[in-house]
């Protein structure tokens, strides 16, 4: 169940933007850092995959470690200062780059992890959540040498991961096109494999609304709140929702805190639109 690279869609990704930033802004920003589509290539990089371009673009940057992760003063740098313990634990370094330089398959894709090098790659306009969810890859990587926490998740599951979901270059969704939370996944994309399964839940984590917040500030627009927080809108009945976050607790995803404040908020807010 080894993979190089594991990818965020964007249906996490500019949901999770929205909770810090308004969809305008970061586009602007977007713009704003963004270099011309036009990519000039030496005639032997047609012979190069886009991971080898990426790995090449990767090398103009300097990333962060857990060694220069320090300010002056002591404090960390982002984006080591908003990760706990259990979510930093095995990240190697962390780079913020140019959205040119991923080279990404689908147009959907954000942000990935090298699960194997325990590296991950943030767009500059990243936010807490995508930080989290590329995270959870590594943590998930790490500990898949170490303990059998994914066999233990596939258990619990129980799905055909994969079999769920149209993957396409625009988005991905479940087989009616929609992106609601279900089959014990907090989004579509969740249900692809075990991987983006943990890293949608750990995503959830990085909300920077609290429910009642999320609500006021989309002016109780459910179809908006479902999309951007799906974690509020889970069928609590589905036990394995709370299955899944036990053993995100128990594998060091989270903390107590964290642990208590994802049960509480899990599905709370789904008496709004189903009952
Ligand atoms: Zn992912
Ligand atoms: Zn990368």
């Amino acid at each position: 169940m080894k993979r190089g690279l594991i990818f965020l869609s964007t249906v996490l990704a500019l949901a999770s933007c929205k909770t810090s930033n308004s969809l305008i802004e970061i586009e602007q920003e977007i713009k704003q850092t963004s270099e011309p589509e036009v990519v000039i290539l030496e005639e032997e990089d047609d012979f190069l995959t886009k991971e080898q371009k990426h790995k090449i673009a990767l090398q103009k940057y300097i990333p962060l470690t857990p060694e220069n992760k320090f300010n002056a003063d002591g404090s960390e740098k982002a984006p080591f200062n908003l990760l706990e313990g259990g979510l930093e634990e095995y990240i190697k370094k962390i780079y913020i780059i140019k959205d040119k330089d991923f080279y990404h398959e689908y147009k959907w894709a954000a942000a990935h992890a090298h699960t194997d090098e325990r590296i991950i790659c943030l767009p500059k306009w990243y936010n807490k959540s995508l930080l989290f969810h590329e995270a959870a890859h590594v943590r998930q990587g790490a500990l898949d040498e170490i303990t059998l926490f994914t066999e233990n998740w596939i258990g619990v599951a129980n799905i055909r991961y994969g079999s769920l979901a149209d993957v396409t270059n625009e988005d991905v969704l479940w087989k009616d096109g929609t992106d609601e939370p279900r089959e014990g996944c907090v989004t579509a994309y969740g249900s692809t494999n075990s991987y983006e399964d943990v890293a949608t839940f750990v995503g959830a984590l990085g909300y920077e609304k609290s429910p009642l917040e999320a609500l006021i500030d989309l002016d109780n627009n459910i179809d908006e709140c479902i999309e951007m927080y799906p974690l509020y809108f889970c069928d609590k009945n589905d036990a394995r929702y709370q299955k899944k976050l036990d053993l995100l607790y128990e594998y060091g995803f989270f903390n107590y805190q964290e642990y208590c404040s994802m049960t509480e908020n899990l599905g709370c807010l789904r008496y709004l639109w189903k009952n």
